[in-house]
């Protein structure tokens, strides 16, 4: 019995560390991940260095292999002409051997040799030439023999040419097929690198922000948070739009939806699932949960004045309650969730602070009169510059 009892305490305990210490994330906690991002940063850079040294590495092999395969074309063309001359000299060295050879026989026969005679040359001269005629054309068997052998050669060294520039060819395949592979890794680094240096940015931003709201290391983000009043919000100067491409597809106002008049309170811009969503402006997130499909509130100071920007129908949040936002946070990824008919990004804009139930009062949360997110509401093409209905843009 008492043994079972310090196993259910076991068990408690284990259940019970986690989640304290999920809960209990302090702004230290954001110091020590933020180091923790650096170094992880500082890694991806050296891996860049490194493969952009590779890529130099293997395209300078790439040069060299193509030099070394134009000298062994150039070799297999001299060894081809160098035959063909061969073949040329042999005819020729053939040709003046039959001459020669029939010089011989005629010469030798019988009746050239008593005309000879009868011609009053002298018989020493005519054996001589004989003699020489015969040299000659045994001399050139021996030249045409070597001829021969030497366009053999030749043969035998174009066949290991033509290997070798085969072999060559099959290694730039292979460096070429690194060069992509590298090319992509560089890619995937450089969007590491890059969301990286956004996470950065991003828990930059938030810790010092939470330093200027007065909250220390030992104070967790929830205690830290509540201290978010009106006057100590991250302050902008000008909104921006939420993606870097859409089509705006329905306007703020007076629509009709399903055959029934009904009023818009804010703008539609259509977009592919998944279209990275950014803050409007620098701020601190007030809601994440599902009020207009899965959604998310971000609160502003702009020149003073207190707003909210509410970005509806998201297929994922990457921000939490709490976070400090700047214009270039990736807060979600935008999608069809809730009372959705196509995918797009439902952008809503009000003044004052949507979704407050900070400090201990709930504005916007009883939809009276006077209190009502639609109340507070306003064109966002008042602040923000966007197309006319059914065009593009393709930046912020
Ligand atoms: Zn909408």
């Amino acid at each position: 019995m008492k043994k079972q009892l310090s196993y259910l305490l076991v068990i408690l305990i284990l259940l019970l560390i986690p989640i304290t210490t999920i809960n209990a994330k302090t702004i230290g906690d954001i110091q020590k991940e933020l180091d923790a991002a650096q170094k992880k940063l500082n890694d991806t850079n050296t891996k860049k260095a490194m493969n952009t040294q590779s890529l130099a590495e293997t395209q300078k092999k790439i040069t060299e292999i193509k030099q070394n395969i134009t000298k062994t074309e150039e070799n297999i063309k001299a060894k081809t002409e160098e035959s063909k001359q061969l073949e040329k000299d042999i005819k020729k060295k053939n040709e003046e051997t039959k001459e020669l050879m029939r010089y011989y026989q005629i010469s030798s026969s019988g009746s050239a040799m008593i005309e000879y005679i009868m011609g009053a040359e002298s018989i020493t001269d005519l054996i001589y030439r004989l003699s020489i005629t015969e040299q000659i054309s045994s001399y050139n068997k021996k030249v045409v023999e070597e001829m021969n052998n030497m366009i053999k050669e030749n043969e035998k060294i174009k066949k290991d040419l033509v290997i070798k520039k085969e072999e060559l060819v099959k290694l730039k395949e292979e460096q070429d097929t690194q060069i992509i592979v590298l090319n992509q890794k560089q890619s995937e680094l450089d969007a590491e690198g890059e969301s990286e240096e956004q996470v950065i940015k991003g828990m930059q931003s938030q810790l010092k922000y939470y330093k200027s709201l007065g909250c220390k290391d030992s104070d967790t983000v929830s205690v830290c948070t509540n201290k978010v009043g009106n006057t100590n919000l991250p302050v902008g100067t000008t909104f921006r739009r939420p993606t870097t491409t859409g089509r705006i597809s329905s306007e703020f106002g007076n629509r009709i939806l399903n055959n029934k008049a009904n009023k818009h309170f804010a703008i539609d811009i259509a977009m592919p699932t998944g279209t990275s969503v950014y803050a409007v402006a620098p701020g601190v997130v007030g809601y994440t949960g599902e009020v207009c499909g899965i959604s998310l509130v971000i609160w502003h100071n702009i020149n003073g004045k207190t707003y909210s920007s509410i970005y509806c129908h998201l297929s994922k949040q990457l921000v939490k309650k709490g976070d400090v936002v700047t214009s270039d946070t990736l807060i979600a990824k935008s999608g069809c969730t809730g009372q959705c008919y196509g995918a797009h990004l439902h952008l809503g804009l009000a003044t004052g602070r949507y979704k407050d139930i900070l400090n201990g009062y709930s504005r916007y949360y009883s939809v009276g009169k006077g209190d009502s997110l639609e109340e507070h509401t306003f064109n966002p093409r008042d602040v923000i510059i966007f197309p006319p209905k059914g065009s593009s843009y393709s930046n912020r």
